[in-house]
């Protein structure tokens, strides 16, 4: 049996991008309804994405794509 919490990380990007099936949507969201630590990965995620957005429609700052980089997180 797969560590949902596992299971449940590997679908969050393609959550983020809205690229899930229904049923896989169903099921990354009783999950996330379930777990307290997934459920703050995902606003984790979903906050850098707003947050990546935002600094790309301004213009980047040496200093943000430092700290960017330092988060250490995958960006697509
Ligand atoms: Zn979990």
């Amino acid at each position: 049996m797969m560590d949902p919490c596992a299971h449940c990380e590997e679908m969050m990007q393609p959550y983020l991008d809205h690229v899930l099936t229904d049923e896989e949507m169903v099921e990354a969201e009783a999950h996330l309804a379930e777990c307290e630590k997934c459920r703050r990965r995902y606003r984790f995620e979903e906050s850098l994405r707003v947050y990546v957005r935002k600094a790309a429609d301004e213009q980047m700052s040496d200093e943000l794509r430092v700290k960017l980089a330092s988060l250490r997180i995958p960006l697509e």
